[in-house]
């Protein structure tokens, strides 16, 4: 006869899909639950409950999360049972009831405004069979370099974009708190940490007394002076002189600024219900490199977005050819539903989005990879991050954020460590040092 458990003590694994701020949400998830006597596991064949952390931010994100689910699906513990599959995240917070009709084998949806709830919706599933002794040891997981969420929701409603629909309005998280998951992560291990949010440039203004990011990362830097500190995600109206005097003050202030761009042509931007033109752009390069020389720049833009006309696609491009970024990340325009552009006219066809997307990458690749190539010949640090597959070991520098930008191969270190070196060459975003 089989048992039925309600509250004991599980394993969970986690399947994490979309953005950096998942991971957070995740790692935040996961805290909670092992605070309350769960195990988190790597290995979804072994849980309980596996909670696959959804994105849908843009239609082929909800359609890869609906894959992993069905994936999920099919294993053995969820089939017989013995095992729950939990959905948390971006997907039933924008599709709310209507997922849940669509989606029968879930034993429960987690929104995110509930992910705080998780552990009672863990220990409220009912499974059959016995579990939680199934791992014999718990997987320790130590990262060179953590995330650490500042803010959460988006109160810009750019025309294209879900984000406010799923996460609701702009709400930072009060400065002790990030300075505890800061501690936190750096105790656990952590060299480099980078403050994510939808729009860190906003940090601070919706407290009572409202407070700046410049104040925050001083704060952060003079503190964890041993730690990296990277922004992330800083809309154009974020860099402001106040900022760009504190990261040029600190060496552990990472000289890198990610700035979404989107567009440069004022009445696309103006479409997207965003501000600025090209050449405030060009004034804001400016200001930036006339207070921290060696500021290296990411951006990401959209191609095809609804009206978009040649002219205007040819004026980006022409941009691109001649900005100072180091990385480019270029997306063709997702038609969302329940976005204001979703019913703008003049629409373009998904095959002419796609030529433009990859026009602008192929120029972006040129100009991207002969700005890496500058710095043949820079001395560089790099954090040591791990091993590859065939033991050439690697790491970042300030110039190179996780995850995106490429990796510096060195010669030698541990990972966690800081080692100084020359590069000698690059290959495309890669780059070499001795
Ligand atoms: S700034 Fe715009 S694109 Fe970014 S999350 Fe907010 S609404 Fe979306």
């Amino acid at each position: 006869m089989q048992n039925v458990n309600c509250v004991n003590a599980r394993t969970v694994a986690f399947v994490t899909l979309g953005c950096a701020k998942n991971e957070v949400d995740t790692r935040d998830m996961g805290n909670k639950l092992r605070s309350a006597g769960h195990r988190v596991i790597d290995n979804p064949e072994l849980a309980d409950i596996v909670i696959v952390n959804t994105c849908s931010f843009i239609q082929s994100a909800t359609e890869e999360s609906i894959d992993t689910i069905f994936e999920l699906c099919e294993l053995p513990r969820i089939e017989d049972g013995s095992a729950a599959l939990v959905v948390a995240g971006c997907m039933p917070a924008r599709y709310g009831s209507d997922l849940e009709e669509e989606l029968s084998e879930p034993k429960a949806f987690v929104p995110c405004s509930k992910e705080d709830d998780i552990v009672a919706v863990v220990e409220s599933i009912a499974l059959e069979g016995v579990q939680g002794d199934l791992v014999d040891e718990e997987q320790a997981t130590s990262d060179v370099f953590a995330y650490v969420k500042i803010s959460d929701g988006c109160d810009r409603w750019c025309s294209y974009c879900t984000i406010p629909i799923i996460r609701g309005r702009y709400r930072s998280f009060p400065y002790e708190s990030i300075r505890e998951e800061v501690a936190s992560c750096v105790d656990a291990g952590a060299k480099e940490v980078c403050l994510i949010a939808q729009d860190t440039g906003k940090w601070g203004s919706d407290f009572e007394d409202p407070q700046t990011l410049a104040w925050l990362v001083e704060k952060l830097a003079t503190e964890f002076c041993d730690t990296w500190i990277r922004i992330m995600y800083l809309q154009p109206e974020g860099i402001t002189e106040e900022l760009l005097s504190v990261i040029a003050k600190f060496d552990n202030i990472c000289s890198y600024i990610d700035m979404p761009l989107q567009h440069v042509d004022a009445d696309v931007l103006r479409s997207m219900n965003r501000s600025g033109s090209r050449a405030e752009i060009e004034e804001c390069f400016e200001r930036i490199f006339s207070i921290v020389p060696d500021m290296t720049l990411r951006t990401t833009l959209i191609a095809g977005y609804p009206g978009e006309t040649e002219e205007q696609f040819e004026e980006l491009c022409d941009f691109v050819e001649n900005s100072p970024f180091s990385y480019i990340g270029v997306f063709p325009y997702s038609r969302e539903e329940g976005t204001r552009a979703y019913d703008l006219p003049d629409q373009l066809d998904e095959d002419e989005k796609l030529e433009r997307a990859q026009r602008i990458r192929d120029i972006a690749d040129a100009v991207c990879a002969s700005r890496v190539a500058m710095r043949i010949g820079n001395k560089e640090t790099v954090l040591v991050e791990g091993v590859e597959d065939d033991g050439q070991l690697y790491g970042r520098c300030q110039c190179q954020a996780p995850e995106v930008d490429g990796v510096t191969f060195v010669e030698k270190g541990e990972p966690g460590d800081f080692v100084k070196t020359t590069i000698i060459d690059t290959l495309m975003y890669e780059m070499e040092g001795e």
